[in-house]
């Protein structure tokens, strides 16, 4: 299968410790932090530690060793933000909505009537970021 992964991308750098991330889980398969431009208040990304760019080029093993992980956070980012709903996303290309390019999901909570947050509108406080961080990890241990 052809792939043009960056070994500099973000999230590569995000997962060798290069740069800071507000980390929620990590085990041998993957990572968990926040996002740092939250499209709703406790969005988080799953993110394989493989290395692939996409869902395209991903190696269908990885893809099933992620999926309770997905489902795990899902629960927990549900009940830590008091959401009604969660969108599962993920994107695959520039025209498929993708900006950093190793493969990763969203665990966005959503509630009743209320509108995702435009893309780009900048980086959440810190200290935000941290504490929602903390409150999806108190979830997840149960
Ligand atoms: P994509 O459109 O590729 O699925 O989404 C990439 C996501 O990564 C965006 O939601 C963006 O806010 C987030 N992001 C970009 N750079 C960083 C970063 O340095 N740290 C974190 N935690 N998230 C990032």
């Amino acid at each position: 299968m052809t792939t043009n992964y960056d070994n500099d991308n973000i999230f590569a750098r995000i997962l060798r410790g290069e740069i800071p991330c507000h980390k929620v889980h990590e085990d041998e398969d993957a990572i968990v932090f926040m996002d740092v431009m939250p499209q709703s208040e406790g969005h988080a990304l799953v993110v394989p530690k493989a290395h692939s760019r996409n869902l395209l080029d991903a190696d269908p093993g990885v893809l099933a060793k992620i999926a309770p992980m997905l489902q795990k956070v899902a629960v927990a980012a549900k009940q830590a933000f008091n959401a009604d709903g969660i969108s599962l996303m993920q994107f695959n290309e520039g025209a498929g909505g993708q900006t950093v390019f190793h493969l990763h999901f969203h665990i966005v909570p959503r509630y009743e009537g209320v509108a995702l947050r435009a893309d780009g509108r900048g980086m959440e406080d810190n200290e935000v970021l941290a504490a929602n961080a903390e409150k999806l990890k108190a979830a997840l241990a149960g």
